[in-house]
């Protein structure tokens, strides 16, 4: 029996170019510069939230088993308070700005931003409505054409984004790809102006080969292990109440939870109790019937995260019910750098905490390490701080707190090294996905006075 190879190609990656292609002409069209059309989608894309939230929290917690009051703030909220920012600074952010006359060459410049012109958003599972529109708000707010991608591995949220974006935005110029690896390799074959991904390192390196090919340039939210310094100088109940929320929201499948606690030994009994004390007050003694606590989103990465457990000292929690993918808020005691727990991002809900002597040692750990998405400092003593932030590098710090500095539109957001390239948010995702294009005009009514950098280069022209 002969198998035909066109048989074996899913139509809709062939349709791939054709659909970029159709997009890439709206772009060139004109169709997303104009300041009105930008505001109107951006508008467009904040009814889509607001008209839909209730059926977008029901496809997060399909896929996720994300709380739907958690699906709301950092789902709709978070991208609803981005466009909210944006809309109100779009003129500011996206006009001419000008630089002070250059008398020596009789010239008035400015800077205008300016679309790149068609970009490809890939996003991942993890916060899937978030993650795939926030970078979106700051491509259609410089003026550009938008392709997206959701992750696969939210099904029900890819399929209802797709659906809303074809209802609410301008089809022209801005559209959904669904798909998995297949879909994202055409995607990727593809030339574009712009390429924003978010997700783990190893794709990324696939992504920045790619866009190699084209000279495109991209931006790559990646992850890695944050740390979390817990001084003895801190006050553990607020250390502990910012670390058990950081790390069991969306049941640690977060890029910027605090993925491992350092601290000395004598903290460490305190801040456990402290942590056992916030984890039962999030989720009650019995965390598998909470409403409130999520799961993980695939068998394969529960068995990763369960071989983690094997041998490990477990402080709090440890439980596992493969069947219905949860892993219990659980704590490690102990835990050395060699140890399995320490070897790449947890990504779940599982804190280790090491201890170590001084800040000194704990500088020394951070460091062996690739650079963190974030880092998150507990002290009520300036100088352990002041160590950290000048002597270890990290995307983000937040100090006495953790997660929030993703909330305030004014810091950019991005890694650094392993962590990522490139950043967003606010007047960041502006410039993300612009080029910043520098105009000189060269006053005409008096004579050029560069006119001695002109040959012939006389020694006259030498003493001038
Ligand atoms: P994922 O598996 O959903 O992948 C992300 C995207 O890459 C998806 O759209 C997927 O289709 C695509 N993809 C997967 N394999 C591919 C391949 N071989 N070729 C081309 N495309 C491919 O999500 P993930 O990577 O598991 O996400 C979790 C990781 O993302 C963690 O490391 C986390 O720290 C990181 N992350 C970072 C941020 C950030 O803002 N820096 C945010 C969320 C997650």
């Amino acid at each position: 029996m002969s198998i035909s190879v066109e048989s074996s190609v899913n139509p809709e990656i062939t349709d791939i170019p054709v659909r970029v292609a159709d997009i890439r002409r709206g772009f060139e069209r004109g169709i997303t510069r104009p300041f009105a059309w930008r505001r109107e989608q951006l508008s467009a894309l904040d009814r889509l939230l607001e008209d839909n939230h209730i059926e977008i929290e029901e496809a997060v917690y399909a896929d996720l088993h994300k709380p739907r009051l958690e699906s709301f703030i950092t789902e709709i909220k978070g991208v609803r308070s981005e466009i909210k920012t944006v809309l109100k600074n779009l003129k500011k952010w996206t006009g001419r700005r000008s630089i002070p006359f250059a008398p020596a060459v009789m010239s008035q410049g400015f800077i205008q931003r300016e679309p790149l012109g068609t970009v490809l958003v890939i996003a991942p599972w993890n916060y899937p409505v978030n993650l795939l529109l926030s970078p979106v708000v700051g491509a259609i707010a410089a003026g550009n054409a938008v392709v997206m991608k959701p992750s696969e591995l939210a099904p029900r949220t890819s399929a209802l984004i797709a659906r809303l974006v074809a209802k609410y935005l301008d089809g022209r110029a801005v559209t959904v790809v669904e798909g998995g690896i297949s879909e994202t390799t055409e995607l990727l074959s593809l030339a574009w102006d712009h390429i924003f991904y978010t997700g783990n390192g190893t794709v990324g390196r696939i992504v920045l080969k790619a866009a190699a090919e084209h000279f495109t340039p991209v931006t790559l939210e990646l992850g890695g292990k944050t740390p979390a310094w817990v001084d003895p100088s801190a006050d553990i109940a607020t250390a502990a109440n910012w670390l058990a929320w950081g790390k069991f929201l969306n049941t640690g499948q977060t890029c910027v939870a605090p993925d491992y606690v350092l601290t000395t030994p004598a903290v460490q009994p305190k801040l456990i109790e402290a942590l056992q004390k916030e984890i039962t007050a999030f989720y009650g003694t019995d965390p598998r019937s909470s409403p409130d606590y999520g799961r993980i989103i695939n068998d394969r990465h529960h068995d990763r995260l369960t071989v983690l457990l094997e041998g490990a000292d477990i402080a709090i929690g440890g439980q596992v019910a493969r069947d219905d993918r949860f892993i219990a808020p659980t704590v490690l005691r102990d835990v050395r750098v060699t140890d399995p727990a320490m070897h790449e991002e947890i990504f779940g809900p599982i804190l280790p905490i090491i201890t170590v002597d001084e800040v000194d040692e704990a500088i020394a750990v951070v460091n062996r390490g690739d650079k963190p998405l974030s880092m998150y400092l507990f002290s009520t003593d300036q100088m352990p701080i002041d160590s950290f932030l000048t002597r270890t590098s990290s995307g983000s710090v937040a100090i006495n707190a953790s997660l929030i500095q993703n909330g305030i539109a004014a810091l950019p957001f991005g890694g650094v090294g392993a962590s990522g390239m490139g950043s967003y948010h606010g007047e960041q995702s502006v410039r993300t996905f612009s080029h910043e294009r520098s105009v000189v005009k060269k006053v005409t009514w008096l004579p050029n006075l560069v006119k001695f950098t002109h040959p012939p280069f006389t020694s006259k022209k030498e003493k001038q």
